[in-house]
């Protein structure tokens, strides 16, 4: 991860809290070191229920001071040391994320509860130039997955990229999105619990002992969301890039929503 610019440095934080939108910002120049230090403020009521955690293994953060209703998050730079990676089990792939997620779905279908062994699946959607692949632990340089092509929900498949030696699955692609946006599965990365999710989707096949947070960022939906609807209300550069691509393969194949299985 660059941690060059300020922007950059304080993006990466926020990515690593789930944070979308602090308070306020504050920076201290040590005159002493000559080092920047930067505070994170934001209302406590959104604080991530990690950073509460008595697990001292999952504190990102050297301090944390609530205050009046709102959170000060000390020295939020030391977040970011390590940067935000992950891989496989067996470490032959590792990837490294260099900006926050698009948004992070929690997926309740049957298809994804098959294909994880579980009761839904965390995916945070990436632009695919944002997913970095670093050199692998066994082997010099850089190890590609393999694209294994799977059946669907929407009919049209997904392509899910896997380790060739251990097979977990990284990533995957839909027809709708295309291959600009990786789903990345949120339980490969090293700290799986720093996205939290904004949108929980296919709720009406979710397995009746999970209970979906009464916060969630975006919303409950029934089935999938309109992309152009949940998207539109916080667009920004980045979103709006990949919505222009959608919308042209919505044109060209006839009406199916973009990011949906
Ligand atoms: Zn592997
Ligand atoms: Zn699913």
């Amino acid at each position: 991860m660059s941690t060059g610019s300020p922007f950059n440095r304080v993006e990466y934080v926020l990515a690593r809290l789930s944070l979308t939108s602090p308070h306020d910002i504050l920076w201290v120049n040590n005159t002493r070191t000559s080092q920047e230090s930067c505070s994170i403020i934001f209302p406590s009521g959104r604080i991530p229920t990690f950073l509460l955690s008595s697990d001292q293994s999952h504190t990102l953060v050297s301090g944390l001071l609530l205050l009046n209703g709102f959170a000060f998050l000390l020295d939020a730079m030391n977040i970011q040391d390590g940067g935000l990676e992950g891989g496989c089990t067996c470490r032959y792939i590792r990837y490294r994320l260099a900006s926050k997620p698009l948004i992070v779905h929690c997926c309740h279908c049957t298809w994804c509860q098959r294909e994880t062994g579980s009761a839904f699946v965390i995916n945070a959607l990436f632009p695919a130039s944002d997913v970095i692949h670093l050199n692998g632990e066994h082997e010099e340089g850089k190890q590609e997955p393999v694209i294994v092509n799977t059946p669907s929900l929407s009919g049209k498949g997904q392509r899910i990229a896997r380790c060739p030696k251990c097979h977990v699955a990284l990533w995957s692609n839909y027809p709708g999105a295309g291959s600009a946006i990786r789903f990345v599965r949120v339980g490969t990365l090293d700290s799986p619990h720093v996205f939290v999710p904004d949108a929980h989707i296919y709720a009406r096949t979710k397995v009746p002992w999970v209970e979906i947070p009464k916060d969630a960022e975006v919303g409950v939906f029934e089935e999938f969301y309109d992309t152009e609807m949940v998207w539109g209300k916080d667009v920004d550069e980045r979103r709006f890039k990949v919505l222009e691509g959608i919308r042209s393969r919505r044109a060209a194949a006839g009406g199916v929503d973009g990011t949906s299985g």
